[in-house]
């Protein structure tokens, strides 16, 4: 018997291992953490930001977006953990704030055949546009990807490392939270788990099975 009959997992800086999207902006978005900084204050949504941002990328070439999108590392147990939750039939399901793209290519580069639900990053002549597939109106965080409105089950477990979790978070029946997201949680009482990576997960779900 499972736990829950669910993980819902971050993708950006929770199985990549750095936040591909901020990276990204890092590279040809000038001036990104103007707007970055006024969401993480929470003065605008991530959706408001994303567009801000996503605005701010200027001619990049497709061998750059192509270049960028293979740099992008994972954490070096994602694998086994993908292995592990088939094995115990524990569905797994990609909630991401960030860019469908990159997404897609990455699970492409390791043959993983994981459902995803993140934003769509639209790339046209050297110029980006982003659309919101997963917005809710009443999402307590105005994400740009409402994670909270896509969980169905009951009981379900989450995995996180940031502010793009926070609507979620604290509904999770289990959490395993890193970085920012685990900070949050000690400093509000959310219940968590510390990961460093999916090793950890693999271990803690292996021993409450
Ligand atoms: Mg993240
Ligand atoms: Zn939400």
């Amino acid at each position: 018997m499972n736990m829950f009959d669910a993980i819902y997992c971050d993708f950006d800086g929770t199985i990549t291992k750095e936040d591909s999207v901020n990276s990204f902006f890092e590279l040809y978005a000038k001036n990104w953490m103007d707007s970055e900084k006024l969401w993480i204050e929470g003065k605008i949504s991530s959706k408001e930001n994303a567009i801000i941002q996503v605005g701010l990328l200027k001619n990049v070439s497709q061998k750059q977006l192509d270049d960028y999108i293979d740099s992008i590392e994972i954490d070096d147990y994602f694998l086994d953990f993908v292995d592990y939750v088939k094995s115990r039939n524990i569905k797994l399901t990609i909630l991401s704030d960030g860019f469908d793209l990159f997404i897609q290519k990455i699970l492409e580069r390791y043959n993983l055949d994981i459902p995803y639900y993140a934003n769509k990053l639209i790339y046209k002549n050297g110029d980006f546009s982003i659309e919101f597939p997963y917005y809710e109106e009443n999402c307590d965080k105005k994400a740009g990807m409402c994670k909270c409105h896509k969980v169905k089950e009951d009981k379900f477990c989450y995995i996180g490392d940031g502010v793009s979790d926070l609507c979620i978070a604290s509904k999770a029946d289990f959490l395993f939270a890193t970085k920012n997201l685990y900070k949050y949680c000690n400093e509000n009482n959310i219940k968590c788990s510390h990961f460093n990576s999916f090793r950890n997960i693999i271990d803690m779900l292996d021993m409450c099975n």
